[in-house]
C-alpha cells in the first residue's frame, strides 16, 4: 500500500484527487487538511479512514473532534501550521500539496526533509521559494510531479527528449472568460463574471488569476524552477479549447505535445501513479469522428498587464516572485470582496512591486517576512 497525504482535501484539486483515489485498491490515505470545511472533511474522514486530520480554523479543528468523538470515531483532529506538517509527515510515500497559497510552503518543505516525494498542485510555493524547495528536493532525492495541467504536460512530454535538446517550452492558455473583451468592457467586469471560467471548474483565487492572466504568469515563474530553464524560454499561447495542455519544442523544432480532454483527473492520476501509467476510466477518451479545431494566438500583453509582471519578476529573480504573489493574492482578495476593481489587480501588485528591493537569495526567514511585508503594503494600498 502507497501511504498518501493530502493537504486541502476540500478543494478543488483535494476532492477530484479523492475521487482518483477511491477508484484505486493500492493507496492508503494516511491524513487530510482542509481550512474550515468540516463538513465535508467529516464525509472523508468516515469513507477513506485517515489516523490524523488538520482543519487550520482552530473553532471548526474543536468542533470537528467532538463531533468525531460521539461518534466513536478515534480520528485525531490537529490544527494551524503545525498541525499542516504533521499531516504533511504522515504520507510516507506522497504528499499532494492540493492548498491554495503560500501555507503550503512550510509543511511541504518539511516533508521533503523527510524524503516523501511531493505531487504538487500549489503553484505558490515554487513561485514563492523555488529555488530553495527544489535544492531542497535535490538534496532529498524526493521528486516533485507537478499536479499543474501545464506542468504535468511538460513533464510528460520531456520524457521523450533529453533536457539539453529542449529548446523552448510553449505553455497553453485558455484565455480566461474575458479574452475577447475590451479596455472598456475590462473596466466594468462583476466579481461573478470573473469567477465563471469556460473551460475549467476550479477554484474561486485560480478563476480570478486565470481570468486576470496572472495564473499563466505564476506558471510561467513554477515552469521555470521546475524544469530549470530561463524566462527567455518559455512562451505562453492562447488555445481557447483547452485541448493541447502544453508543448515543449526541441532544438530539431519539432514539437510533442500532451492533449486530452480538459479535466484535472489526468494530471492527478498521472502524478500519482508515477513513473508508471494506470487506466484512468475517469477521465474520456477523446472523439476523433467529430470535426473539431485548435486554435492557437499570442496573449494581448497590454490589457492583461498581469502576465508581464510576472515575466518581470522572473527576470529580475531573488525575492520579486514572491512579493508578485504575496500582493497578488492580497490583490485577488480585495476584488472578490469588492473592495477594488478587476483593472485594479495588475496596478496594486505593480506598485507593492515598485516598493521592494530584492533580496538575491533569501533564505526561509527572509521569505516570510517579505511575504507579510508585501500583503502589508497591498492591503494599505489597496483599501485606499
Ligand atoms: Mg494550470
Amino acid at each position: 500500500m502507497k501511504k498518501v497525504a493530502i493537504l486541502g482535501s476540500t478543494g478543488s484539486i483535494g476532492t477530484q484527487s479523492l475521487e482518483v483515489i477511491r477508484n484505486m485498491d493500492n493507496i492508503k490515505i494516511t491524513g487530510l487538511s482542509c481550512n474550515q470545511n468540516i463538513d465535508l472533511l467529516e464525509k472523508q474522514i468516515y469513507e477513506f479512514h485517515p489516523e490524523i486530520v488538520c482543519v487550520t480554523n482552530k473553532n471548526k479543528a474543536a468542533e470537528l473532534q467532538t463531533r468525531l468523538r460521539n461518534n466513536q470515531n478515534k480520528t485525531e483532529v490537529v490544527t494551524d501550521t503545525s498541525g499542516l506538517i504533521s499531516i504533511a509527515r504522515s504520507g510516507e510515500q506522497l504528499l499532494i500539496t492540493a492548498v491554495v497559497g503560500m501555507i503550503g510552503l512550510l509543511p511541504t518543505l518539511l516533508a521533503i526533509d523527510t524524503g516523501i516525494d511531493i505531487a504538487l498542485a500549489n503553484k505558490e510555493t515554487l513561485v514563492c521559494a523555488g529555488k530553495i524547495m527544489m535544492d531542497h528536493a535535490k538534496d532529498n532525492g524526493v521528486r516533485i510531479i507537478p499536479v499543474d495541467s501545464e506542468h504535468g504536460a511538460i513533464f510528460e512530454c520531456l520524457r521523450s527528449g533529453n533536457k539539453n535538446e529542449v529548446k523552448r517550452l510553449i505553455l497553453t492558455a485558455s484565455g480566461g472568460p474575458f479574452r475577447d473583451y475590451s479596455a472598456e468592457q475590462l473596466q466594468d467586469v462583476t466579481v461573478e463574471q470573473a469567477l465563471a471560467h469556460p473551460n475549467w471548474n476550479m477554484g474561486k483565487k485560480i478563476s480570478i488569476d486565470s481570468a486576470t492572466l496572472m495564473n499563466k504568469g505564476l506558471e510561467v515563474i513554477e515552469a521555470s524552477f521546475l524544469f530549470e530553464i530561463a524566462a527567455e524560454k518559455i512562451n505562453v499561447t492562447i488555445h481557447k479549447e483547452s485541448i493541447i495542455h502544453s508543448m515543449v519544442e526541441f532544438i530539431d523544432n519539432s514539437i510533442i505535445t500532451q492533449m486530452g480532454l480538459p479535466d484535472m483527473k489526468h494530471p492527478i492520476s498521472y502524478a500519482i501513479n508515477y513513473p508508471k501509467r494506470l487506466p484512468c476510466s475517469l477521465v474520456n477518451s477523446m472523439d476523433f469522428s467529430k470535426t473539431f479545431s485548435l486554435n492557437f494566438s499570442e496573449p494581448n500583453y497590454k490589457l492583461f498587464p498581469c502576465l508581464n509582471l510576472a515575466y518581470d519578476a522572473l527576470k529580475s529573480s531573488g525575492t520579486a516572485p514572491l512579493v508578485l504573489n504575496s500582493a497578488n493574492e492580497v490583490a485577488v482578495e480585495l476584488f472578490l470582496k469588492k473592495q477594488i476593481k478587476f483593472t485594479d489587480i495588475p496596478k496594486l501588485i505593480h506598485k507593492v512591486l515598485d516598493q521592494h528591493i530584492i533580496i538575491n537569495s533569501p533564505s526561509l526567514d527572509d521569505i516570510l517576512e517579505i511575504d507579510n511585508w508585501a500583503r502589508k503594503i497591498a492591503y494599505n494600498k489597496g483599501v485606499k
